[in-house]
């Protein structure tokens, strides 16, 4: 399932796919939005759900 982000400058949704949330989100801070270019802050929960599914993905993985 893609988790949806929009932006704060020009409202547009920025679907995160599950392998961009495990690879890159936990360890990003902002993430550019497609439309504007313009830099969005990643909230806190959605760092928080990032990092359980790479830390699940990968024990699993193991
Ligand atoms: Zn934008």
């Amino acid at each position: 399932m893609d988790y949806l982000m929009f932006c704060d400058y020009c409202g547009m949704p920025k679907p995160i796919g599950e392998h961009i949330m495990r690879e890159y989100f936990w360890i990003a801070s902002h993430v550019y939005c497609n439309n504007c270019d313009k830099p969005n802050e990643i909230p806190k929960e959605l760092q928080e759900i990032a990092r359980q599914m790479s830390r699940d993905y990968y024990e699993k993985n193991e």
